[in-house]
């Protein structure tokens, strides 16, 4: 279906009712693993506006199926509910000079509200999808940090094998994300024997140990082939001033867009542990989340899904994205081989800072991105 000038007066008269949307959702609390209340509002609102068969999963996704079928091929779309901060209060609003600013007020609520918008006007209009298909729309849980993309996770083990198509709404429209970052990201504790800073002078310390061990990662080659990051984000431990520390700890990630690389990084973590171990330190290493490769992805299918988006982009928004690789929802399907792309519907900044901001008169243009991205299926 394509955006008719009907379809264009219908987003005209409700863009009003959208932007105070975006407002109420945007001081719903939502950290990763904990979306239950602005899932229970999303779930509400669209029960109130005619969607039939909207339900909340186990992973806190709030899905609402379209001629599902027993067999359809199913497109899905979805924009993550999440938040970086981990505030349970109401986030923190202000509008001043054509923005729109709070935490997570782009990232990814103003997509969220382009999805919900969509699902209104399918809702409706009883619109159904071409014979044969079926269509999940999906305001989805965990898609930031430690959330390990829960959410993508669920709804691709729940209905993988029938996905042809996949869609994230996430992100700025001026960047789209058509391969997948992966990632590992770790918590490692390191323990030492401590002690009395005067009498034990000498003792091992885990927090000497930990910055070794920091200094040791730092100097790891990066391969040469794709991009290769890391990180050493958080550090913590010790007890006092005058103590040996007896544990020490960091949070760690390494990232690329190549598997292989993943696999190197990793012996190379194992072997600076190993260092360690060897020193006499007690070393703990827990895998905090795992952002997989994209793998045996259907290179005409993911072309033709990615120029679909990117001239919807293009059309509404003037702009000619641009194509990057990236850690997204869409990493779950692009590890199953199924196409994925993930794009935004709105220009702001200061994305996961507590001043993140969205330029109101671009939602004009992001919510006909989704309407054409969304419909096209119908
Ligand atoms: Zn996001």
């Amino acid at each position: 279906m394509k955006i008719t000038a009907e379809i264009e007066g219908y987003i005209a008269s409700r863009e009003g009712e959208f932007l105070e949307l975006l407002k109420t959702l945007a001081k719903i609390p939502a950290p990763s693993n904990h979306e239950e209340k602005r899932a229970a509002f999303i779930k509400d609102w669209l029960r109130k506006n005619g969607a039939q068969g909207v339900y909340i999963d186990g992973a806190l996704n709030v899905v609402y199926p379209v001629n599902l079928g027993a067999e359809n091929r199913l497109r899905v779309f979805m924009a993550h509910t999440d938040v970086v901060f981990p505030d349970t209060e109401e986030l923190p609003l202000r509008v001043s000079g054509g923005k729109i600013f709070a935490p997570g007020v782009g990232d990814d609520t103003a997509n969220l509200v382009a999805l919900l918008f969509a699902a209104k006007f399918i809702a409706e209009k009883g619109l159904t999808p071409a014979e044969g298909r079926g269509v999940l729309l999906v305001a989805n849980s965990g898609e930031e940090g430690l959330g390990n993309l829960r959410g993508a996770r669920k709804i691709c083990g729940d209905f993988g094998g029938r996905i042809d198509e996949f869609v994230s709404f996430d992100g700025v429209y001026s960047h789209m994300t058509c391969s997948a970052v992966g990632s590992r990201r770790f918590k490692i504790t390191l323990r030492a024997e401590g002690g009395h800073s005067w009498g034990n002078f000498g003792n091992k310390s885990a927090v000497l140990e930990l910055a070794e061990l920091i200094v040791s990662l730092r100097d790891i080659k990066l391969p040469r082939k794709g991009k290769t990051t890391w990180n050493c984000g958080v550090i913590s431990g010790g007890a006092s001033v005058n103590t040996i520390a007896q544990s020490a700890e960091m949070l760690y990630e390494f990232r690329s867009d190549r598997g292989e690389n993943l696999l190197l990084m990793q012996e190379r973590l194992e072997d600076a542990l190993d260092a360690c171990r060897d020193r006499g330190v007690r070393v703990d290493c827990v895998l905090a989340g795992e952002r997989p490769c994209a793998s045996g992805v259907d290179s005409l299918g993911q072309r033709r899904l990615t120029e679909r988006c990117r001239g919807a982009v293009r059309d509404w928004a003037g702009v000619d994205a641009q194509l990057e690789a990236a850690s997204t929802d869409s990493n779950v399907p692009l590890s199953l081989g199924i196409p994925a792309v993930t794009l935004g519907c709105y220009a702001g900044g200061g994305a996961h800072t507590r001043e993140e901001w969205v330029d109101t008169e671009s939602l004009k243009a992001g919510y006909r991105i989704a309407f054409d991205v969304i419909l096209d299926s119908f």
